[in-house]
């Protein structure tokens, strides 16, 4: 992991959030590679599961949402991490992630029981288990510090704690607009904040992340032939369009008693990270209980109106949920491969060429010769014209200019040379053989 984490920073992937004032806990900045990176693993989703299907449909919902939202999620009421303080040295923790064998519903008698000692001072004397709600408060409107604690409490809002109530709170809109055949999902990308009692793990438990969700309506009775076909589009998703290895990933059917009470499957998608097994992503039956809770809450109806038979129901649903920096860490640990080269040891990231940064790297082998230097910006152009993503490099020796494309995942080195210039091939070199072979600039 720290391998990885030295890469990502060394080479502009991702750098500690807020890093220039000693950073911000729990929080990432995606630099110049990490954002295309990201970027290109968000648009393959979003291609994958919305624009080449006819049943999904895309949706970008507002982070800030009516706090009635939570209230009928139940979030405000539920979305709590046992919070345990050393009465020692006040260091504050998650209780279940400092002792072995207890679940986020500990009590405090369980927890004392456990005789864990302190991860910072090492003693063992802990004040009682108190309940600590996640999700991020603001105020809305124009508050101001001396307003008084009634005004100041209804304009509580909060920022999502996940992408999904911004989903359900649009189905009737969406059923009402373009009256969608059942089945038929919802997907949404964005945001999603969770204020984690001790961040850690690098980008696996941040603070502030990007979500992709979709939401699946299916009929009540038909739930278990729906579950099964997503189950394999997101297998299918990861191994194809993200490049990760199948044998990689613990399909985890979660057991009665772990899972959510409204749930009656869930799978966890358990991926090998460096650090260990985690969860890379989920996928749930969630019956009807949101669609449900917001019927409740708001007094509207949620009901879908079959078209054929005439017939009335409240969907039910099937969610697969994503983490994009979960995602992108299981793409970049994948992918991330030592070698030796001549006797020298490298570093390669092995990104599929639909992730990759940058398609061709494009580079003179003299920098100080202009003819070459002509010769090679036309041969950058043509490629960029053709790719998009391609890359100048003319820095150091031919050498060290392969070994930084190799850490950045660049498919593709182009060299011109003096043969260029006679006979209009150029070098193509090869990222995970290290081969080189000449083409005519025509063939690239
Ligand atoms: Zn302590």
């Amino acid at each position: 992991m720290e391998d990885i984490v030295s890469l990502c920073k060394r080479r502009g992937f991702i750098f500690p959030g807020s890093d220039v004032y000693g950073g911000f806990a729990g929080t990432w900045d995606f630099g110049p590679l990490g954002v295309t990176l990201k970027k290109k693993i968000m648009d393959e989703w979003w291609n994958y599961f919305v624009e080449n299907r006819d049943d999904i449909y895309g949706i970008d919902a507002a982070i800030l949402m009516n706090p009635r939202t939570w209230e009928a999620s139940g979030h405000t009421a539920t979305f709590a991490d046992p919070l345990v303080e050393c009465k020692e040295c006040k260091s504050r923790f998650r209780a279940d992630k400092i002792a072995d064998g207890i679940s986020e519903s500990v009590t405090t008698e369980e927890f004392l029981e456990t005789h864990t000692k302190c991860p910072v001072c090492g003693k063992e004397n802990w004040g009682p288990i108190r309940k600590f709600n996640m999700m991020f408060s603001t105020h809305v409107g124009a508050i101001l510090p001396d307003d008084d604690a009634e005004l100041a409490a209804k304009s509580i809002a909060y920022l999502r704690p996940e992408t999904a109530q911004g989903i359900f709170t649009n189905y009737k809109n969406v059923v009402d607009t373009i009256y969608p055949d059942i089945p038929f999902g919802l997907a949404q990308q964005g945001k999603a904040f969770r204020n984690e009692i001790s961040p850690r793990d690098f980008i696996l438990r941040d603070r502030e992340c990007s979500q992709m969700e979709i939401e699946y309506f299916v009929r009540p009775d038909n739930w278990e032939a729906e579950f099964e076909k997503i189950y394999k589009e997101c297998d299918n998703f990861l191994e194809t369009r993200m490049g990760l290895k199948l044998s990689d990933i613990n399909h985890l059917e979660v057991a009665p008693e772990d899972r959510a009470h409204y749930s009656k499957r869930t799978v966890d998608f358990m991926f090998n990270y460096p650090n260990g097994e985690e969860e890379l992503m989920g996928l749930a039956y969630r019956t009807d209980f949101d669609l449900q809770n917001i019927a409740r809450e708001s007094g509207k109806s949620m009901d879908y109106r079959d078209k054929m038979t005439g017939e009335t129901f409240v969907p039910h649903v099937i969610e697969p949920s994503i983490g994009v920096e979960r995602l992108f860490l299981a793409v970049i640990s994948s992918a991330y491969t030592e070698d030796e080269v001549n006797g020298e040891k490298r570093v390669v990231l092995k990104l599929s060429e639909n992730l990759a940064p940058y398609k061709f790297c494009v580079s003179p082998l003299l920098k100080n010769k202009p003819e070459l230097v002509a010769k090679a910006k036309e041969v950058y152009d043509k490629l960029r014209a053709k790719y998009g993503n391609v890359t100048w490099d003319d820095s150091g020796n031919i050498g060290k200019r392969y070994r930084k494309q190799d850490e950045i995942g660049t498919p593709k080195c182009v060299v011109i040379d003096f043969d260029t210039l006679e006979d209009n091939t150029v070098t193509i070199r090869d990222r995970d053989t290290t081969e080189q072979v000449r083409v005519l600039i025509d063939e690239l």
